[in-house]
């Protein structure tokens, strides 16, 4: 190949990337006739494709970009780590980093967090919960007031009964695409196809009432859902390895935004039945909601915690799953006893993703961006008010940097637009025009700026995020 010295022009890169790769989430065909801008650079908060056009990115790079793109602190550190060594394996050795990072996660994590088990994505960090939930019931020991084993499930014919293979997750939940991690999650078009290769779930009514039945008052099946959740917990008590949570946003879903004080209920019930739970911040950890993770915000400690996108800063593929020394130890034997977690990946804790992280961490407390993202989220509720009479608007959703605004045809019945005219995709082509980059979920135009981002960028954002969705739904009004 050509060693960098003769770069293909973009219009052989355009060529290539139509004859070479298969992009993820895209429908192929349709991308091929786009010419999406191919990146080649950044600086800050900006992409530059290699014809030097800027765009802003309105939705961190697929929400894991927290400080913006070649941050010195950042690319230092990275570059530190790669004069001493790029990757070495977790497994049976360790690496300076990785147990660095552990450190610094257990001291801000929710209380009782104090165990990490790293990995290289979301989709792993959960599918690693899952499994790690799985076996910690059928391992687990009851100790006697004074410290003697009572019994170990598996072991103990009694213990047998206690058999815990059922997740408890919710309608319309998104935790990755693996098999595992798909069984989790609830959005059909993401799933239908797969729907004979799923484990067994029960899905718990996601408290949300933009979409409801329509028997229901918005309050009422607010209520329906809380009753519901009690049921189902209760019903499954005894089969019911853990409940799954995105905490405070189901992101995927469309930026769902829960009523305070559901969390704290959540885990409530699961305690009190002895069910564990596992809380996926991969989307709403870092910052994005304005507290470093989610969970915070009503005092909750999850048994299982999940980080991933903006770990590193958005740098580098790493993540990992939290756990509480309960868990831990229940893993905790001698190696012919058969109670190792075998479960790995070759990447596991790459010392530069754990690089970048340490240094992405420094830099949300130097710079204060938890009290940025409290100043921009106001600024951003402020501007969006404009779009609450637009009628193809049915509702705006926000949480901290978590923005959602659904596009609908009919804003009395909330009737939504025909897929085929593919309006959410319409405003992101408007938007391009306009040098800002945006992926919608479907009809719902996702804002998802950098937790970093100033306030003028911000502002910058709302501007043509409110022009497209005029631009692109003014045609609708025929
Ligand atoms: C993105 C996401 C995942 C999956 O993360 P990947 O790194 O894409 O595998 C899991 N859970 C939530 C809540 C997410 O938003």
């Amino acid at each position: 190949m050509t060693g960098g010295r003769d770069r293909p022009t973009p219009a052989t890169l355009r060529e290539w990337d139509d004859e070479f790769v298969w992009h993820p989430f895209t429908p192929m065909l349709a991308y091929r006739g786009e010419a999406a801008p191919i990146i080649a650079a950044a600086d800050g908060f900006f992409l530059i494709d290699g014809e030097g056009n800027r765009y802003l990115d309105g939705i961190s790079s697929l929400w894991c970009n927290v400080h913006g793109h070649r941050v010195p602190a950042i690319d230092r550190a990275v570059r530190e780590q790669l004069d001493r060594v790029a990757h070495t394996t977790l497994l049976g050795l360790s690496s300076v980093p990785s147990i660095e990072l552990a450190r610094e996660l257990v001291l801000r994590a929710p209380r009782g967090l104090n165990k990490v088990f790293y990995s290289d994505s979301g989709a792993t960090a959960v599918e690693v919960a899952l499994k790690i939930a799985y076996q910690y019931h059928a391992q687990k020991t009851t100790l006697s007031p004074t410290g003697d084993v009572l019994k170990t499930a598996g072991v103990n014919p009694a213990a047998r009964s206690a058999r815990r293979d059922l997740f408890l997750c919710l309608g319309s939940a998104y935790h990755g695409d693996t098999i595992g991690t798909v069984s989790v999650g609830g959005i059909p078009l993401f799933h239908s196809a797969y729907r004979d290769l799923l484990f067994k779930t029960v899905q718990v009514p996601s408290p949300v009432t933009f979409r409801r039945p329509p028997a229901f008052t918005p309050g009422g099946y607010l209520d329906h859902c809380y009753a519901e959740l009690e049921r189902l917990i209760v019903e499954h008590r005894e089969r019911a390895a853990a409940f799954i949570i995105e905490p405070l946003v189901q992101g995927a879903a469309g930026i769902l935004v829960h009523p305070a004080g559901y969390l704290k209920r959540v885990r409530e019930l699961t305690r009190a039945h002895g069910i564990l739970l596992i809380a996926d911040e991969v989307a709403v950890g870092f910052g994005r909601t304005g507290t470093l993770f989610a969970c915070e915000q009503e005092q909750v400690c999850p048994d299982l915690l999940c980080v991933a996108k903006g770990l590193t800063g958005g740098y580098l593929p790493l993540a990992a799953t939290l756990a509480t020394d309960e868990i831990y130890a229940a893993f905790l034997a001698e190696p012919s006893e058969g109670k190792t977690f075998f479960h790995g990946h070759t990447y596991t804790g790459n010392p530069l993703g754990c690089a970048a992280a340490l240094a992405s961490l420094r830099l949300l407390e130097e710079r204060r961006v938890l009290e940025n993202v409290r100043t921009v989220s106001r600024q951003i509720a402020t501007r969006l008010e404009v779009l609450r009479d637009w009628p193809f608007v049915g509702e705006v959703r926000q949480k901290g940097v978590m923005v959602g605004i659904e596009l609908v045809r009919d804003r009395a019945t909330s009737e939504p637009f025909p897929p085929a005219s593919r309006m959410g995709h319409q405003v992101t082509l408007a938007a391009r025009n306009r040098g800002v980059i945006l992926r919608p979920l479907g009809d719902v135009v996702v804002l998802m700026p950098a937790p970093a981002m100033p306030a003028e960028l911000v502002d910058r954002l709302c501007d043509v995020a409110i022009e497209s969705i005029h631009e692109a739904t003014a045609k609708a009004k025929g």
